[in-house]
């Protein structure tokens, strides 16, 4: 294995498809063109050839002695302005695991992919081309957006190739593959393993996610005429639920499954100085990796809120604005994940992801896990996006591991 030539492969493609504001590798545009252009010469010159699927995704294929697939890779398409490695670290460390492979018949068969508009930067619809392989793209839920210029997502879909009725077929394409585990590595894009001092860790899964409204109605009412006592203040019950759902979130906390919650919308009425809030609606967003814990956590913070508007003398109302499951990962790939990045590093941290990936998208159809990246100060789409050199090449090197080790372990199942 060959990290240092995943890493010029990476500084290549940066060089190629990135401004000095960073890259530039928009989904659908020439520059994501040029890039899935240039990794299919790469790819070429290892005897094999691209291929795309309905929805625009590319696929690799590297035929082993059995049918039984291992999948690998990640996404080339970026953020406007996005960095160098997100995306494009797990499609170059998956290209690497294709060198590694390539004159010999391997045990199992070898899949690549690249997935089309990960990003969802340009029209809003993140995860478009795995979400169609998966079989949970809606074409009528998209079929109307546009982009900041007013192209419609269908025209540049039809500039690629690709028809919004056809994308559909991606999941008959996916279904017909032998597929035993998918593997992605990626950037963390958070601050976790920087905290940690950890090159690399294990992904447990993506959150849940509960985002629901809640208003409170009281009275509006004279700030200086009206007694404590008496007020039916409807922001002070939604401080009180606020700070509630915190503890809730600590309580439902472990140190290896964290949760979290955010109250990022305050509105209050008549929002005047000298008046009572009559009115107050807060946003709460609650994750956590386990679908119980995600429903426990609702249950208490319905709870919690019931409990602070009778304090308060106040009426509440709940308006669910998006949810979505927790998508775990597979156990035994978990634990192969484990001893990948132990063997590496001598320590293998768990965390779960924040953000969504494609990899969740492959849950519900295959054993899936992912392997994170340390990201410098947490940052990520945008030009300041890093891992330092060593624990970029730590990364990759575990990442191959997990490859190696789970061809084994699907050669023999
Ligand atoms: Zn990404």
């Amino acid at each position: 294995m060959n990290a240092q030539r995943v890493i010029a492969d990476l500084r290549e493609l940066a060089r190629r498809t990135s401004t000095p504001d960073g890259a530039q590798r928009l989904a659908w545009g020439p520059v994501w063109r040029d890039a899935r252009a240039w990794f299919a010469g790469k790819i070429g010159e290892l005897g094999l050839r691209v291929e795309p699927d309905s929805a625009g995704n590319n696929w690799v294929t590297l035929k082993g002695s059995s049918p039984k697939t291992v999948i690998v890779g990640s996404h080339l398409d970026s953020v406007p302005n996005g960095g160098w490695l997100d995306g494009a670290l797990g499609v170059m460390a998956a290209l690497e695991a294709l060198r590694m492979h390539a004159r010999t018949t391997p045990p199992v068969t070898l899949k690549l992919v690249d997935w089309a508009d990960e990003e969802g930067a340009r029209f809003g619809r993140s995860l478009l081309g795995s979400a169609a392989a998966a079989g949970s793209l809606n074409a009528n839920d998209v079929r109307g957006l546009t982009d900041r210029e007013g192209t419609r997502l269908v025209d540049a879909l039809t500039e690629n190739g690709i028809e919004l009725d056809r994308m559909g077929d991606a999941t008959r394409e996916l279904k017909a593959i032998d597929a035993r585990a998918y593997l992605e590595l990626h950037i963390e894009q958070g601050p976790v393993l920087e905290s940690m001092q950890k090159p690399t860790g294990v992904v447990l899964g993506t959150f849940g996610v509960e985002r629901n409204m809640i208003r409170f109605t009281g009275q509006a009412a004279h700030s200086g005429s009206t007694p404590i006592a008496m007020r039916r203040d409807a922001f002070l019950a939604a401080a009180q639920t606020a700070l509630e759902c915190r503890e809730i979130a600590r309580r439902h906390s472990t140190p290896t499954a964290g949760v979290v919650c955010t109250v990022g919308i305050v509105n209050v009425e008549p929002k005047i100085v000298t008046a009572v809030p009559g009115v107050c609606e807060m946003s709460l967003d609650q994750r956590a990796l386990d679908g119980g814990v995600l429903a426990t956590m609702l249950h208490d913070a319905h709870a919690a809120a019931d409990r602070a508007a009778r304090e308060n003398n106040v009426m509440v109302e709940w308006r669910p604005l998006w949810r979505i499951e927790p998508r775990p990962f597979d156990a035994a790939l978990v634990r192969l994940c484990e001893e990948a990045v132990l063997e590496e590093t001598g320590d293998a941290p768990r965390l779960p992801s924040g953000p969504l990936h494609d990899a969740a998208e492959m849950v519900p159809h295959m054993p899936v896990v992912m392997m994170f990246a340390y990201s410098s100060n947490g940052l990520s789409h945008c030009k300041e996006e890093d891992t330092p050199a060593a624990h970029l090449e730590t990364s990759i090197r575990a990442y191959l591991r997990l490859v190696e080790k789970t061809i084994d372990h699907v050669a023999r199942g």
